[in-house]
């Protein structure tokens, strides 16, 4: 499964949950890491290779 498979996978999971807080440590060359937490307390992170650093997965790494 690709990163921005299971990023969405988390995104749907959590949606009921309330709000997802993103955040994403400064993009290199290879991309960057992604940090997102539920309303329910629990944390994903996930490494997006730049190939896979879409337009609206950035968003929800700069949604706060
Ligand atoms: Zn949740």
């Amino acid at each position: 499964m690709s990163a921005t498979t299971e990023i969405r996978a988390f995104v749907e999971a959590h949606q009921p949950c309330g709000e997802l807080i993103g955040n994403g440590s400064p993009a290199t060359a290879e991309g960057y890491q992604l940090f997102l937490r539920c309303a329910c307390g629990l944390e994903f992170e996930r490494w997006v290779p730049m190939a896979e650093a879409t337009a609206d997965i950035a968003a929800l790494a700069s949604e706060n």
